[in-house]
């Protein structure tokens, strides 16, 4: 089963709950991992999610550490491009440990559409 991490900063929480929506029937085919506020709203789809600390407290991070240990297959992040975090350091270790580890990453709806169909078409 992949697992596919999913993060959205809170200027893209409605666009990624409309984005899960859009893609449930391929979401319900993976483990879901996503930081703590998004995987909430995540959680009123119906879809089970495991939840990691909010990214302000870390969630990113630990996401990262799993993308860094191979356990993470695909990293969907809606980043706010006009929002300004308190996390900036720990968003930057998360893409770069992406690049470092080739994991896929996302960073809005029309790749994120690309990877969920690429790991879960089958
Ligand atoms: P959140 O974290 O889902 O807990 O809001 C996302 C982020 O800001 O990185």
């Amino acid at each position: 089963m992949k697992t596919i991490a999913l993060i959205a900063h809170d200027g893209k929480k409605a666009e990624m709950v409309a984005f899960v929506k859009d893609h449930l029937e391929y979401l319900k085919k993976a483990k879901l991992l996503a930081t703590g506020t998004t995987g909430s709203y995540i959680q009123q789809t119906g879809l089970d999610v495991e939840l990691k600390l909010s990214g302000p407290k870390g969630g990113d991070a630990q996401i990262a550490a799993l993308a860094a240990e191979g356990k993470v297959d695909g990293i969907i992040f809606f980043r706010d491009p006009l929002g300004k975090h308190p996390h900036e350091p720990d968003i930057q270790m998360l893409m770069r440990i992406c690049d470092l580890w080739n994991v896929p990453l996302a960073t809005n709806p029309a790749t994120g559409t690309l990877i969920i169909e690429g790991l879960l078409d089958n």
